[in-house]
C-alpha cells in the first residue's frame, strides 16, 4: 500500500535564498483552513489544524509561514472565483487598460492563476490576445465556455516550454496573487524565463507586508500566504533567475498591495519609484526582525480591542452579527475565539457558503438578507474590512435603522 503523502512539511529553509537562518517572529496559534467551511453532511470539514506562524528570513528579510500545507489539502474547499467580487471585476478592468497603455494590444499576453477569467475577459475585451493558465479545473471550465481560452495546468517549466511551442513566446505574461501562493517559487521563475521573449515583461501584484505591518492586517496571514514580500525580497528572488525589478506601482487591493513588473536583468531602465520603495524600506527598519515582533505586540493588542468590544456589546444585551465568511475571517475568529456566542451569524452573499458553519468557530452563514431581516442585529462585525466603503455605501438601509459596523483593524471602532 502506498504510505499516505504528509498533509504539511515544516519550513526549514528560506524559500528565496535558501538560508536557514529563519527565526520566529509571530504566532497565530494553531487554526483550521481558512476555507474549510463545515457543512452539516461533514462535520469533520474542520477537524485540520495547522500552526499560523511567522517566520522571518535574516539574508532576504523574506517573511514565510512556518509551515507548507500540501496543495491536495488546501485547495480541497477552494471556493473562490474571482469574478464573485464586485470590487475585484473592476480592480482587474482597470488593470487591463493599465496594461494596453503600457504594452499596447498587439502583443501576447498570458495571465498565470487566471481564476474564472478575471483579467482575460477585459483584456479580451479591449482587443488583446490573451491567454490564461489555471490549475482548478472548474475555474478554468468555466472561462473556456466564455470563450476565454485557459489551459488548465498548475503552471510550470514544462507547462510553459510547451505552450511556448503551441502558442508562440509571451510578450507580457501577468500573475495576480499568485507569488506568495507558491511554494517553490524558483520553478515560477524558471517557467517565466521559458515563456517570455527577450524583452518580455512580467507583472505581478502581490500584497505588500509593509502595508500588513503598518496597519495590523494579521488576518491577511493564512496558510494559502506563504510568503509576505517586500519589494527587497522581490528582487532577491527575481535577482537570483536573471530578472530585475524596473517598476513598482502601490495599489489598494486586499489591504494594500504592490504591483511590480520585472524584466532580464539589463533589458529594461529602472524607474526611480523601484529605488524609491527599496529606500522607504530599509530607511523605516520595516524588514527587519524587531519590526515583526512589535507587530506581533500590536497584534495581541488588536485581539483585545475586538475582545473586549464585543464582551460589552453582549453582555449588555446588544446582538452582534458578522459581514462576509471570509478567508481572514477564519483567522481573525479564531486568533480572537470569538463563537456563536459573541457572534449570532455570519452573512455572506456567495450561496456556496450560505448554511455552512465558519471553520473552528462553528459560526452560521446565512445570506445578506438576514441583516436587514433580523432588527436585533444592530452590531455587525466587518470581516471584509477591505471593502468598508463600498460596503457602507450600500447599506444605507441598515444604517438609517441604527445599526453600526464594527471595524476589527488595526484596533477595534465603531462606524459610522
Ligand atoms: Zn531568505
Amino acid at each position: 500500500m502506498k504510505p499516505d503523502r504528509p498533509l504539511s512539511r515544516p519550513v526549514t529553509r528560506c524559500r528565496i535564498c535558501g538560508s536557514s537562518d529563519l527565526i520566529e517572529v509571530l504566532s497565530l496559534g494553531s487554526t483550521p483552513l481558512a476555507n474549510a467551511f463545515v457543512d452539516p453532511s461533514d462535520p469533520q470539514a474542520d477537524a485540520l489544524r495547522f500552526p499560523l506562524a511567522v517566520l522571518h528570513c535574516s539574508v532576504c528579510a523574506l517573511a514565510q509561514l512556518s509551515v507548507v500545507v500540501s496543495p491536495e489539502v488546501l485547495f480541497r474547499n477552494y471556493l473562490y472565483a474571482s469574478s464573485a467580487s464586485r470590487p475585484l471585476v473592476e480592480h482587474f478592468r482597470s488593470q487591463a487598460r493599465t496594461l494596453i497603455d503600457r504594452f499596447g494590444k498587439n502583443v501576447r499576453y498570458i495571465e498565470v492563476g487566471s481564476n474564472d477569467g478575471v483579467l482575460l475577459r477585459p483584456l479580451r475585451g479591449l482587443g488583446a490576445n490573451a491567454l490564461g493558465v489555471e490549475p482548478a479545473s472548474n475555474l478554468a471550465a468555466a472561462a473556456n465556455e466564455e470563450g476565454l481560452r485557459t489551459v488548465n495546468a498548475f503552471f510550470a517549466p514544462e507547462v510553459a516550454r510547451a505552450i511556448r511551442a503551441e502558442h508562440g513566446p509571451a510578450h507580457v505574461v501577468v500573475a495576480n496573487n499568485v507569488l506568495a501562493h507558491v511554494d517553490d517559487v524558483h520553478a515560477l521563475m524558471r517557467g517565466l524565463d521559458a515563456l517570455l521573449d527577450d524583452d518580455g515583461v512580467f507583472v505581478a501584484e502581490v500584497p505588500y507586508v509593509v502595508d500588513l505591518i503598518r496597519n495590523v492586517e494579521y488576518d491577511t496571514i493564512y496558510h494559502e500566504h506563504l510568503s509576505y514580500f517586500t519589494a527587497r525580497s522581490l528582487q532577491a528572488l527575481l535577482a537570483s533567475e536573471g530578472f530585475a525589478l524596473v517598476d513598482v506601482e502601490h495599489i489598494e487591493t486586499h489591504g494594500g498591495s504592490i504591483r511590480v513588473y520585472a524584466a532580464r536583468r539589463g533589458r529594461s531602465p529602472e524607474t526611480r519609484a523601484v529605488r524609491a520603495h527599496l529606500d522607504e524600506e530599509a530607511m523605516t527598519g520595516i524588514d527587519r526582525p524587531d519590526t515583526y515582533i512589535r507587530l506581533a505586540d500590536a497584534v495581541r493588542r488588536s485581539r483585545d480591542a475586538l475582545r473586549s468590544m464585543i464582551g460589552r456589546l453582549t453582555y449588555s444585551g446588544e446582538r452582534v452579527v458578522g459581514l462576509g465568511a471570509t478567508a481572514k475571517s477564519t483567522t481573525l475568529l479564531n486568533f480572537c475565539a470569538l463563537g456563536p456566542a459573541d457572534i449570532a451569524f455570519i452573512a455572506d452573499s456567495t450561496p456556496l457558503k450560505q448554511g455552512k458553519l465558519t471553520p473552528g468557530t462553528r459560526i452560521p452563514i446565512v445570506p445578506e438578507s438576514a441583516l436587514l431581516a433580523d432588527p436585533a442585529a444592530r452590531y455587525i462585525l466587518l470581516l471584509a474590512w477591505n471593502y468598508a466603503d463600498s460596503i457602507l455605501a450600500r447599506s444605507a438601509a441598515l444604517v438609517e435603522r441604527g445599526s453600526r459596523f464594527i471595524h476589527p483593524i488595526p484596533m477595534a471602532r465603531l462606524i459610522p
